[in-house]
């Protein structure tokens, strides 16, 4: 590239960490983490348990506050922002179990997050899409979101995410507990948001199912990035990459 050309949108990441720590009181739970999420892509973050993913997306959420580095978003710094400006830039979270109102119906819970978002007219036209994405949402429309079924009520997180159109969509465990088949369901619909242009931030205990749909890999151990690129680098050996394990010798030739 020459000096003066100008670079894509796929050179400016839209969510960068540069260098980022933080602590839990006197616990430090990252060390200078350094990771983007490219306009459009999904980004997987995987780690053993502990590892400090759910730190991250709290990071990057608002929720905790650094003790060094620096996040940026959109264009924008957005480090130790209030996690209300973080939402309203577009950046949604949606985390296992948290995310819907129980004794509202799913009809109540999507008109509230629509009105909120698009103001009274823009309610039926986004329920009917919510619907035509998420045809069981349709059928269970007077349904209280307490009693829908765990996938079901991913279903109702992602179809506020997809209508809404949010620009970074950072999910945390959201297939945890969930039936093999409820889990393809969800991925199902994840996929749907990151086609409909909602860049992904994608922390799974199931690493193989993220890695089919991410397109680059960050590997956490112990609150440090211990790899960083694309999933097709990766292949074979985020395992042990996970686990901490060394690299597989080849065996002995017989
Ligand atoms: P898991 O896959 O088990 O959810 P994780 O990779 O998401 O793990 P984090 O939840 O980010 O890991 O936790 C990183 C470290 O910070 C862990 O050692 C955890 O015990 C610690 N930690 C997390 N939340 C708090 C808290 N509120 N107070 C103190 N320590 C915390």
């Amino acid at each position: 590239m020459t000096d003066d050309a100008v670079p894509g949108p796929e050179a400016v990441p839209l969510l960068e960490l540069r260098g980022v720590s933080a602590a839990y009181g006197p616990y430090e739970a990252l060390f200078d983490v350094s990771l983007q999420v490219r306009t459009g892509r999904a980004l997987a973050l995987v780690g053993a348990n502990g590892a400090g993913k759910s730190t991250v997306a709290r990071v990057v959420s608002g929720l905790v506050p650094t003790t060094q580095g620096s996040v940026r978003f959109d264009g924008r710094d957005i480090t130790d922002r209030p996690a209300y400006e973080i939402a309203r830039r577009g950046l949604s979270q949606l985390t296992e179990g948290r995310s819907v109102f129980s004794s509202l119906s799913v009809e109540e819970n999507l008109t509230l997050a629509f009105r909120r978002a698009l103001g009274r007219k823009g309610v039926p036209d986004a329920l009917a899409r919510a619907y035509e994405a998420f045809p069981r949402l349709g059928e269970r429309r007077s349904q209280s979101a307490g009693t829908l079924s765990g996938g079901e009520q991913r279903m109702l997180a992602l179809a506020r995410v997809l209508v809404l159109h949010q620009k970074l969509l950072v999910v945390d465990e959201l297939s945890f507990g969930l039936a093999p088949a409820v889990v393809d369901e969800v991925y199902g619909a994840l996929e749907q948001v990151l086609t409909s242009g909602t860049s992904l931030l994608l922390i799974e205990q199931h690493v193989d199912r993220a890695l089919v749909l991410a397109d680059d890999v960050v590997v956490l151990s112990k609150g440090q990035v211990v790899y960083d690129g694309t999933v097709a680098g990766v292949e074979g050996r985020v395992a042990d990459l996970v686990l901490g394990r060394p690299p597989a010798r080849p065996g002995p030739v017989v």
